[in-house]
């Protein structure tokens, strides 16, 4: 299922399977996850995804869009590599546009990072107009969860909104389902008290978030959570692969 894995051959005789690509960063999140958590997520899911509907995975695109203090923590710690937003259009365009190329019709993106979104959904939108004949689809884990698995997952902790579940609950379980050997448990911060504040302000500057990166705790993490985000955005994206392909 992996594209990386496979000949020339045995990709070209698999073109009329879903290509999944997916998307993630390179960004610190807290004391307790590594600076790929975002694109290990992005991949773990993917995988399962992959499986349900015998697709292909592409190359993980490791690196994304800037990491904003009140969604990310910001662009101050060490080991988070941004991408400035043209290079990520222009990252995405260039491979969406040689999936086209080489014949395949069915492409689903996975981002696994908040700010990516936008510049992803440009690059798809180009690539789109040059080939009409190739259906494109975007998500992220997060946005196909119901209000059911929301709750099952928050029901001993507050749900903090999403922007500030960076390196909370919902990532460090799902760390702990899909790598569990990469999570440093007993450096998981505790309560952070951080309230973001309404706006941008730039230049960015120290001190607007927590100092050790997170915005909300992952105290209450686990994997059987992770188990369950995991199943219930599959299962979702299943759905939505099925009615659109
Ligand atoms: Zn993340």
């Amino acid at each position: 299922m992996y594209m990386k894995n496979m000949t020339w051959g045995e990709f070209n005789a698999n073109k009329d399977k879903v290509v999944i690509l997916p998307v993630g960063s390179t960004e610190q999140h807290s004391y307790h996850l590594p600076l790929s958590t975002d694109s290990v997520i992005a991949e773990g899911v993917s995988e399962e995804f992959a499986e349900r509907i015998g697709g292909i995975i592409a190359p993980t695109l490791c690196y994304g869009y800037k990491s904003k203090p009140m969604s990310g923590g910001g662009p101050l710690f060490p080991g988070t590599i941004d991408l400035n937003g043209e290079t990520l259009i222009h990252l995405a365009m260039d491979v969406l546009e040689e999936l086209c190329r080489d014949g395949i019709k069915k492409i689903f993106v996975n981002n696994a990072h908040f700010e990516n979104e936008a510049f992803l959904l440009e690059a798809i939108d180009i690539v789109s107009r040059r080939y009409p004949d190739v259906k494109i689809l975007e998500s992220n884990w997060w946005d196909v969860l119901s209000q059911d698995v929301i709750d099952k997952v928050f029901e001993d902790v507050p749900f903090p909104g999403w922007a500030l579940e960076h390196a909370a609950i919902t990532e460090t379980s799902l760390m702990m389902y899909f790598a569990p050997e990469l999570v440093r448990e007993d450096a998981i911060p505790a309560e952070t008290g951080f309230s973001p504040i309404p706006y941008h302000k730039y230049p960015i500057v120290k001190g607007m978030v927590p100092d050790s990166g997170a915005l909300a705790s992952a105290k209450g993490s686990s994997a059987e959570k992770g188990r369950i985000i995991t199943e219930a955005a599959v299962e979702e994206f299943v759905r939505i692969a099925k009615e659109n392909f």
